[in-house]
């Protein structure tokens, strides 16, 4: 008598089925439980010597197990040619011929390469970089650089607060510096001269945008200071700058203007290197370039920092990036410098 556990058979079927690794494997299973000498057949064989009570338990068995082991043996069979598919097309993807995809190497900004390219002058004529913080107190950003209580450029139209923690007491006050001279008060509190510092970074002013101004640009600051410092090496220092950055054959002029934190202060234009002084549309047709400001540090600056009264003087200077960028790259509107548009970006 012959007793199938059929149970037993599905299980062990299923198992081997989902365990082969490829077709041939595969293959060997179907001829196991289907083939002509197959599981299948062997149980339907086995029926002739069954009792007529075991007949048709036997051959339910037996067709539950020949459609689980065909439905089984059918769906791994699609699993692993999908697999071998894929594999296949992988390999095929890796074509040597195919020219490689081009990535493009970035460059630095042209505003960045302006700073860079300016303070690589200063630093060779023995100027240290300094950068400030973008947050400064009303005291370093004005008071300071003897710029008077009631001057305009304090009020909030020209400057962002971001703390007005006691009214009362101004100075104590944050803001955004609106320009990088508070560097130089930092670098006067603690250290002392002979000193020599250029200061580049970002300034912001509530200025509507448009093509010459900006609610935030850059600026490069100058300081030097020592015992026995005069107006010739403010001259001298700025004329070495401005020959190495524009060309050895501009002129310079010095004009007389007002700053709060110099005295004497001026202004210094470079001939036009465009049309070399005749009158151009960079130039509006002067000549002439305005690039920068100066002058001899104030005696209330020196004072604001506790220097000995008397002992040092100084010179300064600032100028804007983005200004110096578009004179010397021909770019009418500032705005191209933060648009982040890549065509314009890639020309520099
Ligand atoms: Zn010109």
């Amino acid at each position: 008598m012959t007793s199938w556990n059929f149970e037993q058979l599905i299980t062990t079927s299923q198992q081997e089925i989902a365990s082969a690794e490829n077709l041939q494997v595969l293959e060997s299973f179907r001829i196991k439980y289907l083939g002509k000498k197959g599981l299948v057949a062997e149980i339907y064989g086995s029926l002739t010597q069954a009792s007529p009570q075991e007949k048709p338990l036997i051959g339910k068995g037996a067709n539950d197990l020949r459609s689980q082991v065909t439905e089984a043996i059918a769906s791994k069979k699609q699993e692993l040619q999908t697999m071998q598919t894929k594999k296949k097309a992988g390999l095929d993807a890796v074509d040597v011929t195919i020219p490689g995809v081009f990535q493009e190497l970035g460059h630095a900004h042209i505003l960045s390469q302006t700073t860079r390219d300016i303070c690589a002058i200063f630093e060779k004529l023995g100027f240290a970089i300094f950068e400030g913080p973008e947050i400064e107190t009303e005291f370093n950003n004005f008071t300071a650089l003897n710029i008077p209580i009631d001057h305009p450029s304090r009020d909030a139209f020209d400057t962002f607060y971001l703390e007005q923690k006691d009214p009362g007491a101004k100075d104590r006050n944050l803001l955004l510096r609106s320009q990088t001279s508070p560097a130089q008060i930092r670098v006067m509190q603690n250290h002392k001269p002979p000193l020599a510092v250029v200061s580049p970074g970002k300034v912001y002013r509530p200025d509507a945008v448009d093509a010459s101004h900006s609610f935030m640009f850059h600026q490069i600051e100058g300081l030097l200071v020592d015992e026995d410092i005069k107006f010739a090496d403010l001259k001298g220092l700025l004329t070495a700058f401005c020959k190495r950055f524009f060309g050895e054959n501009i002129k310079m002029r010095f004009r007389p203007h007002f700053f709060p934190f110099t005295e004497p202060s001026a202004e210094v234009d470079i001939s036009c290197y465009i049309c070399g002084g005749k009158g151009c549309s960079t130039c509006g047709r002067k000549g002439w370039l305005e690039i920068l400001g100066c002058g001899m540090v104030h005696p209330k600056v020196f004072e604001a920092v506790k220097y000995p009264k008397g002992k040092y003087e100084g010179l300064a200077f600032g100028m804007g990036v983005e200004r110096i960028a578009m004179l010397k790259h021909g770019i009418h509107d500032i705005r191209l410098f933060f648009e982040n548009d890549i065509r314009f970006l890639k020309q520099f």
